[in-house]
């Protein structure tokens, strides 16, 4: 197996100022206790629980925050609007209070399919006071994926847009029995009870509200997985898991409360409301939310004109940025920005020196699942960075390497052995559960251990190095082959914007490497190229573990958190069912 990338480590930015406990990471992680971080929140007032919307926002208004910018939102056509921490409050007071005046009752299932409004965000923190069970949905998401998540988590009301109600959710009324009501940001329909608008509802309602008693295990968020290798699963979070948010939001993502922060995730996906909602302002920072999609040249342009300074995002969106070059950053003052994060798949050592020439900071990798609620393991704030590793184990967290076998699970202590990642539980944004699916559940735990299903190795310095997900994993000629590594040694080709990579059947070798490869501009898909890149992967990775094929399109095919869909690739190349497609975005061959 080819050793991790040989790339110098980055050393720590001095425009980091992670928490000074956090100076000497092995002491910080040896003497870290979950119970500590409680010291970061105030809980309920009276000793009544602990709520995530009274820790994200409310809290503050005690410590005198009040006035203080908590989002900001950029609206699609140029708008701009602002509320404050106070302003927050009340409104998501508001909510609660409408929740109550339709009865609708703790534990039941609130909707959100919005875009990234304002709304979105009262909605959620609202329902979340209410103690309702919160289910935040991309709003490009068609019909069908709307109503089966609608049922497998029981809507009782749905947030949205009359266009988007009229357009996706009206023709699934019938399916929805129990969809009592439906929010409209905008004008309601005439002539259906059920359709209530927003702004009158709101209008109308108190803006003072008293969080009742929360038990820091009642569910909050029901967020389904990405769908990047089948059906998607409902992952079912609780109130507890604003623990790990205030740890990780400082200790991975290095928030302080004077830093104008944006998270370029939606909501629809865990990253977008955990780290787009939740931690920036249990953190009490600005939170910069941003309406319209993925485009380079406005992004640089938000993180100029919001001074930007802690900015969180994507390797697919690090890829396009790569795509179109560094000179399009120029002109940009982008000078208040000191950290960058990366997150949702694995960041290629090339994404991470690109940030470092383009942007004078590296991307920080970290990594989670909608599963763990946080940030698990991270190239955190106080650590030198190896580009390609996805970091080390928070404070809190406990990871390991181990193999399953018929006696339970064994632990890999040699370095750089590959095996499965998996994390002792408990901690506290740790899933409790997946909707209907207890069996699918019990099984993602032996020996006190949380399996993910994701195959890594550690080096002997203690960092993580992603090999890909047990499901993607190649196995060809006795070698088992890792679809990132072959990747990344694409992805140092210039001509190459993105790769994915799978196995197909072969004779001889059991299976062989496939990539799927597409171009930067300028560059022309031919056979010269195509000789190339076998070439040049065969160099850098070996014959046994190089690709024997490639195919160029015209993107990958990816999940709406943009994840590449390896097992669609694989489907159709060996002419499969294609599974469940609800999540697919881009594709185009
Ligand atoms: P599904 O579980 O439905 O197949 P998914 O696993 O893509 O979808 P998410 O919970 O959004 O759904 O993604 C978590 C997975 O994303 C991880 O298990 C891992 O495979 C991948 N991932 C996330 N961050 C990283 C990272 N920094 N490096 C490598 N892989 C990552
Ligand atoms: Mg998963």
């Amino acid at each position: 197996m080819p050793q991790p990338p040989d790339h110098a480590l980055i050393h720590k930015p001095a425009s980091l100022r992670p928490d000074p406990n956090l100076a000497d990471y092995a002491q910080t992680a040896a003497q870290f206790r979950w119970e500590d971080a409680a010291k970061l929140l105030d809980g309920l007032p009276g000793g009544a629980g602990l709520n995530i919307a009274y820790e994200a926002v409310d809290r503050h208004l005690a410590h005198g925050r009040g006035d203080k910018v908590a989002l900001r939102w950029l609206g699609r056509n140029g708008e701009r609007s602002e509320l404050s921490y106070a302003k927050l409050a009340q409104a998501s007071n508001r909510f609660a209070n409408v929740l109550h005046s339709l009865g609708v009752q703790p534990g039941e299932g609130v909707f959100l399919l919005l875009g990234r409004l304002p709304q979105l965000y009262v909605a959620l923190l609202g329902a979340l006071k209410a103690r309702c069970v919160v289910t935040p949905l991309f709003s490009a998401f068609g019909p069908e994926p709307i109503a089966t998540r609608a049922e497998m988590g029981d809507a009782r009301v749905l947030v949205t847009t009359p266009e988007l109600y009229q357009r996706k959710v009206q023709g699934l009324r019938q399916r929805l029995p129990g969809l009592q009501h439906v929010i409209v940001v905008g004008e309601a329909p005439a002539g259906d009870a059920s359709v209530h608008s927003w702004a009158a509802l709101l209008d109308a309602a108190n803006p003072e509200y008293t969080i009742a008693p929360t038990d820091p295990e009642t569910v909050s968020l029901l967020h389904f997985t990405s769908g990047t290798t089948g059906r998607p699963k409902g992952a079912m979070h609780v109130h507890a898991a604003v623990l790990a948010h205030a740890v990780t939001g400082r200790y991975a993502l290095d928030l302080h409360d004077d830093d104008v922060y944006w998270c370029t995730a939606d909501p629809g996906w865990v990253t977008g409301t955990s780290y787009g909602i939740i931690a920036p302002l249990v953190c009490g920072v600005t939170n910069v939310v941003v309406e319209a999609e993925f485009d380079a040249q406005s992004w640089y342009g938000v993180l100029a004109s919001e001074h930007v300074t802690v900015w969180y995002t994507a390797p697919t969106a690090i890829r396009m940025m790569m795509k179109l070059g560094a000179e399009a950053l120029q002109g940009y003052d982008l000078s208040a920005l000191r950290f960058m994060a990366s997150v949702g798949e694995p960041l290629n050592p090339e994404a991470v020196l690109w940030g470092q020439q383009a942007f004078g900071l590296p991307f920080h990798d970290n990594w989670w699942q909608t599963e763990t609620g946080g940030i698990m393991i991270a190239n955190y704030a106080a650590m030198d960075i190896k580009p390609g590793s996805m970091g080390k184990p928070l404070p809190g967290i406990t990871a390991a390497i181990v193999q399953r076998d018929s006696s339970g699970l064994r632990l890999i202590d040699t370095p750089d052995t590959d095996g499965e990642l998996a994390l002792k539980v408990p901690w506290p944004s740790m899933m409790r559960g997946y909707l209907h699916e207890d069996e699918r559940y019990r099984k993602c735990f032996v020996d006190g251990w949380y399996l993910t299903g994701d195959l890594a190795r550690r080096d002997a310095d203690g960092y993580y190095w992603f090999v890909g997900r047990a499901d993607d994993v190649i196995k060809s000629s006795g070698h088992l082959i890792g679809p990132f590594e072959v990747e990344s040694a694409l992805l140092e080709h210039p001509a190459v914007a993105e790769a994915g990579v799978i196995g197909i059947p072969d004779p001889m070798a059991g299976e062989v490497v496939k990539a799927f490869v597409a171009l930067k501009p300028g560059f022309v898909a031919d056979e010269t190229l195509r000789s190339e890149l076998l070439g040049h992967a065969r160099k850098r990775l070996g014959a046994a573990v190089a690709p024997k094929q490639i195919e160029f399109r015209n993107n990958l095919p990816k999940t709406r958190s943009g994840k590449i869909m390896r097992r669609l690739l694989k489907a159709r190349e060996l002419g499969l069912p294609e599974g469940d497609l609800s999540t697919l975005e881009s594709d185009e061959k």
